[in-house]
Formats: structure tokens, C-alpha cells, sequence
């Protein structure tokens, strides 16, 4: 019994972090032969668009998500309570808000890792939950935190936004990116094995092979969850000017943990406990001298821990 129960609960731990760290899922499933939670509808129907339309809308309907209790039958912590907002086809809605307030759980009910209590989320007015997952989740394109590389080489890493993806396209990708260059730089260019038992590529290098794969897949839906890791300055603007191209004629999701990504977005919203308390765009929050205007004010004085925490 003890044996059967530790493997287990140390797959739910990996699941859990995995789940966390929004890596592909469907892979890890099959890996780990876990039943899927969230399951499709038998009504579901593919989220189908037609060649060169615009990307969908997006909305958020006065969702409730509370992550389940630790103990079963304790109530679950609400995380999300009553949250309502729109990013208009082709637009970029940043979210920023201190450590906890709920950012990331809004690319998780995105990405369907879990459902909403309450509420509901669309895309052109189709609920999520009314969608297939598999068609769900070739229409986005995540920029996770923390990019994991599986133990193959830099090639596959990257056209796992695209299996078969042909080599030109996969180059031209990691070129949009500026990761060719280092590429072609390591000891067998685009074969150098990479991951934990391969080449160790840094956070940098590691979120720009995220954005190539992205790049590569060309999904009309953009999230990127930006790294709460510190790059050094040059590599964030670098990174940031790459991800702001890469959102271009998508509708894209920011998840902010520092406010210079945010100045440009169509949208900014202001969460704090689960609740968007302001939203606007960078000069009218200024101007309304509330939370958002003291972050700013904090992070010019170089307090961004300050605005973290
Ligand atoms: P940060 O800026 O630090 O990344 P965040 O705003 O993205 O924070 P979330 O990751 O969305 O915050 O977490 C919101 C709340 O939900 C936090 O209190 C967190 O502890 C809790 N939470 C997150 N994931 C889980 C989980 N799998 N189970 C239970 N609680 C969770």
C-alpha cells in the first residue's frame, strides 16, 4: 500500500508544478498515463477559423476560480472573484498586480488547465468549455515563465511548435527570435543536444527558444507569462521588443511581474486579490494617481521588489 501510494503522490506532485509552469501538458499526460481532469464536452466543436481571418476576441465573464482546498472538502481560497474584461481581436491586454493576486490563473483558465467555478470565459462568444481542447490549444501560443527544453536537440525544441516543420522555417523562426546566431554558435549548430542533459542554455537564450516556438506555430492567441527571473537590462529590452513583434495581429496576454513590458499595451488591468481595481491605458493610469501610478512611481526609484511584493 505504502508502495503504491509514494509514486503517486509524487506524481501529483510533478503534476501540480507542471501544471504550474504551463508546459505542454498533452505530452505529459502521455508520459505519465494520468487521465485528463478537464474533459471535452460531447458536444464539443473544433475553434475553427478561416484562412487570414482576424484572431478571435476574447472576453472574460464575471469569472470565480478558487485552485481546490488542500484537504478535500475544505473550501478552496477564491483566486478570481468576479473578473470581467475584453482584449478586442488583434489587441494586447497587459495584467500586472503584486505576487499573488492572480495574474498567471488567468493563462491557466486560458489554456483550459482548469475551468472557471463561475462566470465563463469566450472566444468570438464560444464558451471555452463548449471547445475542444485539442483546437483550444492550437490556437494558443504560450511564453511560459520558465521555458522547459526537452533533452533533444535545439531543432526539436524549437519546431515542437510545429512537429515537421521544415528546417528553413525553423531557422527563419530562431532568426525572428535572434537565438540563430547563438545557434549556430554551439558545438553542432542547430543539433546540439540541449536541457538538463544537454547544452544549459540560460533564461535568456531559454525564453527566446520559447518565442521562436511560438513564432513557428503562428497561433492567433498569444500569452506570455514574463519571467519573474531578473535578464539583465539589455536582454530584457532586446527580449521585450521580441515579444511585442510577436504579438503583432494576435490577441495577446500579458502577464506582467515588472511594469516596463506593460507601457505599450492596448489595455493595462490592475489586479489585486482577484479583482481588477484599475484599468486603462499606460498615461491614463498615470494621470489617475491610484495603485498603478504608486508602482510606477516605486519601480523609478528602483523598487522593483517593491512592485512584486
Ligand atoms: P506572481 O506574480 O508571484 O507569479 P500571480 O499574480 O501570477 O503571482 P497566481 O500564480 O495566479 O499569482 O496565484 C494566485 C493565488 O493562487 C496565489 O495565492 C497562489 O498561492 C494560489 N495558487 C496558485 N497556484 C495554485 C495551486 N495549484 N493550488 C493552490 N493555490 C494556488
Amino acid at each position: 500500500m505504502i508502495q503504491l501510494y509514494i509514486p503517486l503522490n509524487f506524481l501529483g506532485v510533478i503534476y501540480r508544478e507542471i501544471k504550474q509552469a504551463l508546459t505542454d501538458l498533452d505530452k505529459m499526460f502521455l508520459l505519465l498515463e494520468r487521465e485528463r481532469e478537464i474533459r471535452d464536452a460531447p458536444d464539443a466543436v473544433e475553434l475553427s477559423r478561416a484562412p487570414g481571418s482576424p484572431p478571435p476576441a476574447l472576453r472574460f465573464e464575471d469569472v470565480h476560480f478558487a485552485y481546490e482546498p488542500a484537504r478535500p472538502g475544505a473550501p478552496g481560497r477564491p483566486v478570481l472573484q468576479g473578473l470581467s474584461f475584453e482584449i478586442p481581436a488583434g489587441h494586447t491586454v497587459a495584467v500586472v498586480g503584486s505576487s499573488g493576486a492572480g495574474k498567471s490563473t488567468l493563462a491557466r483558465l486560458l489554456y483550459r488547465f482548469y475551468d472557471v467555478q463561475a462566470g465563463r470565459i469566450t472566444l468570438d462568444g464560444s464558451d471555452l468549455r463548449q471547445l475542444t481542447q485539442a483546437s483550444l490549444r492550437r490556437a494558443i501560443g504560450i511564453v511560459p515563465q520558465d521555458t522547459v527544453l526537452f533533452n533533444d536537440t535545439v531543432a526539436y525544441n524549437i519546431a515542437y511548435g510545429r512537429p515537421g516543420a521544415p528546417q528553413a522555417e525553423v531557422e527563419a523562426a530562431a532568426r525572428a527570435a535572434h537565438i540563430h546566431d547563438f545557434i549556430v554558435g554551439t558545438p553542432a549548430g542547430y543539433a546540439t543536444r540541449v536541457g538538463e542533459r544537454g547544452l544549459k542554455l540560460s533564461g535568456g537564450e531559454k525564453q527566446r527558444v520559447a518565442i521562436a516556438r511560438m513564432l513557428l506555430k503562428d497561433p492567433p492567441i498569444v500569452i506570455f507569462d514574463e519571467a519573474t527571473s531578473a535578464l539583465d537590462s539589455a536582454n530584457e529590452r532586446a527580449i521585450q521588443a521580441e515579444l511585442r513583434a510577436a504579438a503583432r495581429g494576435k490577441t495577446a496576454l500579458v502577464i506582467a511581474h515588472r511594469l516596463s513590458t506593460v507601457v505599450e499595451a492596448d489595455q493595462i488591468l490592475v489586479l489585486e486579490a482577484g479583482r481588477i481595481v484599475e484599468r486603462g491605458r499606460h498615461a491614463e493610469l498615470l494621470a489617475h494617481g491610484g495603485v498603478y501610478a504608486r508602482m510606477w512611481a516605486l519601480q523609478a526609484q528602483g523598487g522593483e521588489a517593491a512592485v512584486r511584493d
